[in-house]
Order: structure tokens, then sequence, then C-alpha cells
């Protein structure tokens, strides 16, 4: 049966499973899947050519009541308000999850970074922050780096920002470390990932040590992943990116494909392993399947054919609700995005927390309070799965919604 729904639709349907088990009254639930702020603006931007295009640049913010809305900036040629939307409301669940007093938000351009020169993307980052930044704040919305956007694009934000506002570091999250960006703050997704998957292998009987990961996707968050993996004893057997895959039986060497990738942005040219569809890699024969990329890859038409123990979504929303449904009736573990990749924004609030108090905290310190907050955080899931019986995204959804249910009746005003 193929049922079409839309990426917020996707997003709501975990929430209405969760919000169900845990009985939130229909008054709450519509407060919560209704975002609170929605806007979209115009870029025009002067081409290299001499051409001006016009972009569309997106900003929703979901909710707000356990604090600023806080959420990454991607620049695609897929994006529009749907994704945005759903990957707003993700937020809103991913720091209420991991309990960092933010609230979530998400933005984007659409466009395709890929073919533009630097010039042309740093005049789209600085016009989209000019039109866009009133809706912003320290304290009502933080934007971050998020697929195809960087440390840099976060210096051109908060450069732009604070000429019109005043000197303001903490706007954005993810900058260069001498702009006040955070120790930690790059390879934080990736750690935190990596850290998931250490918790939920050893629950799963998986031994990291020798176990056989395939990762999709070979960004920040992929290439982080593999290199903490790798360190933790894992074999990492498949990569891949937008330009294809590797495959090696015995273990691609995973650092000097981290550092290849690194300086060229692409693990095209690395001279080693047998090449791999992105296709292919999503069902290849490994323990633990990590997408890393972009969303909606397993879904009602692979899952079945997917052979790993557990799923670890490392990309946001990488499987669709039909997917999804397929790995729980497998047996197939799945760690959810909003647990496995909520390391990022967990370091994010560290910068902003930094930011404020004009201090700097070493990497040490940064690293320590992150693995607390993930081991915590898998602690608490996987309790409410044992008392509810339920697969651990609907812990973790009913752990977020539940506080976010709280502090939006405590606020009231409706
Ligand atoms: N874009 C990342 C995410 O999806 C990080 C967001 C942030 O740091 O605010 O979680």
């Amino acid at each position: 049966m193929a049922e079409k729904l839309n990426n917020y639709e996707n997003t709501n349907r975990l929430f209405d499973k969760a919000a169900d088990v845990i009985g939130i009254d229909e008054d709450i639930r519509k407060i919560l899947k209704t975002p609170f702020r929605e806007v979209k603006v115009e870029v025009p931007v002067r081409l290299d050519s001499g051409d001006i295009e016009v972009f569309l640049g997106y900003r929703v913010q979901h909710n707000g009541s356990r604090g600023p809305m806080k959420g990454g900036l991607r620049f695609h040629p897929e994006v529009d308000f749907d994704e945005v939307r759903s990957l707003a409301s993700l937020m809103t669940w991913k720091t209420a999850l991991v309990n960092i007093p933010f609230g979530g938000a998400k933005g984007g351009i659409t466009c395709d970074p890929w073919q533009m020169s630097q010039r042309e993307l740093e005049m789209l980052t600085r016009r989209f922050t000019t039109r866009m930044g009133f809706a912003w704040g320290l304290h009502r919305d933080i934007p971050a780096p998020d697929v195809n956007t960087n440390a840099q694009v976060m210096a051109w934000i908060m450069d732009q920002y604070s000429q019109r506002y005043g000197y303001t570091p903490g706007i954005v999250t993810g900058k260069p470390l001498e702009l006040g960006g955070s120790p930690g703050r790059e390879a934080a997704t990736g750690k935190g990932v990596s850290i998931a998957t250490r918790e939920a292998a050893r629950d799963a009987g998986i031994d990291l040590r020798g176990a056989r990961v395939a990762i999709q996707g070979f960004g920040n968050v992929g290439s982080y992943t593999g290199k903490f993996l790798s360190e933790m004893g894992a074999t990492i057997i498949a990569v891949s990116d937008a330009s294809g895959g590797l495959y090696a039986n015995a273990g691609l060497p995973i650092k000097e494909l981290f550092d290849h990738t690194y300086e060229h942005r692409t693990i095209e040219g690395f001279g080693q392993g047998e090449a791999l569809s992105n296709e292919d890699l999503i069902t290849i024969d490994c323990d633990i399947l990590i997408p890393a990329a972009l969303g909606g890859v397993i879904t009602q038409d692979n899952a079945r054919q997917i052979e790993a123990k557990m799923v670890v979504e490392a990309a946001n929303s990488p499987i669709t609700t039909i997917g999804d449904a397929i790995l729980n009736e497998r047996g197939i573990v799945v760690v959810p995005d909003i647990f496995a990749n909520a390391g990022g924004v967990t370091v994010s609030y560290f910068e902003w927390v930094q930011n404020i108090q004009a201090m700097t905290w070493d990497e040490d310190h940064v690293n320590t309070e992150l693995e607390k907050i993930m081991v915590r955080t898998y602690n608490e899931v996987t309790a409410i799965m044992k008392q509810r019986h339920v697969p651990m995204r609907t812990a973790a959804f009913m752990i977020a919604i539940q506080r976010v249910a709280d502090t939006e009746k405590m606020r009231g005003g409706f």
C-alpha cells in the first residue's frame, strides 16, 4: 500500500503515536502541532555571471515554551516550508528530550550550494540575515549549521547581524572558534551519535569491537561518527556521499578517508575501496546502519531488505513512518534522530552559554558534559521503553512531549 504523507504529516504521525500513549488532551495537542511562527523571505543575489537570481529563504519557529527557539539552517534545492516545518518540530522534541532550555526552529534557503561560488554564498547568507534577522535574537531564536552550512556561514551571519544589532556572538552557534565558537562543536553531532550507538549496541547485544558499520553520508556528521566509532573498535565497511559509495569488506581506512574528505569535501578521488551505490549501501550486510545525510532514505521500498540489526538516525528523519513500522515489525532496533543526533544542539547550548558569559570552556569539559547528557537521556528513554513496552522513538517522543506539554500548560495564556 502506497501512502504519501508530506514531511510534516510524517513527523506529526510520530508525535501522535507517542501523544496517544501518554494521553495528551486534544487542546494541548493542537497547540503542540501548530508552529508558533513561519517566515518566508525573498533573497535576491547578483550572481558572478552578472544576472540576478531570486532565492527563497524560510524560518519556522515551532515552539518556544521551554526557551529560545533553536535549530539549524540548511542550503539545499529541496528546502521548502513543509520540510522546514517538520525539522523545526523535531528540534522542539530534541531539545526537550535532552532537557536543554531551548525550543525548536529550523530554516533554510532553496538553492544548490554546490553550483555557487563563495562570494555568491556569502551574499546569499548576508541578504538572508538582513531580511530574517528581525525574527531572531539571543533570547528568541538562534540558528546553527545544518545540511551544507558550516562555521564560515555562521561567521557571516554573526557579522551581518552584529552590524545592525550590535556585537552578538551568541546569535548563532557553530561559529569558528576565533569568533566565539565552542571547542568540540564541530565534532559534537558525530560524537553524540557515537555515544548513542555505543549505548544502544550494548543493550542490543552488539559488541562494538569488530561490529560492521555502514554510514550513508560522509559530511560533518557522518565523517565524525565514522572516526569516533572506529576509535571505539568498530569496522567501517562502507560509506557514501552524493558522489557515490566506497566498500571494503575488511574495513575502510577511516582516518585517511576522514582527512581526504575534510580537505576535498567529498569522498570522491580517495582511490581505495570498491565502488558502491547509495541505494546498495542501505541494504548492505552489516551490523549497524547509520543514515547521516538527508531525510526519507529508508522507506517502504527498501525497509524489508535492510540487513542491519540496528539503524542509528544520525540524519534528521531518514526513515519514513511506514519504513519505521516495517523495521519495528522486523525487530530491527532504531535509535531515533531526536536522541541520536542531539549532541550537536547540546554543544550549541554550551556555546550559547559560553557566549552569554563571555567565557570559554575547554574541550574536555565540553565532551564530559556532552557524555553526561547523552547517557542520562539514553537511560531515561530506555526506562520508559521497559515500563511502557514501546519502541525507542516512541519513548523519546513521550518524554519530550510531556515536557513541552507541561511548560505550555504552566505558561497558559489561552
Ligand atoms: N542542525 C542541527 C540539528 O539538526 C543542530 C542544531 C543546533 O545546533 O541548533 O540538530
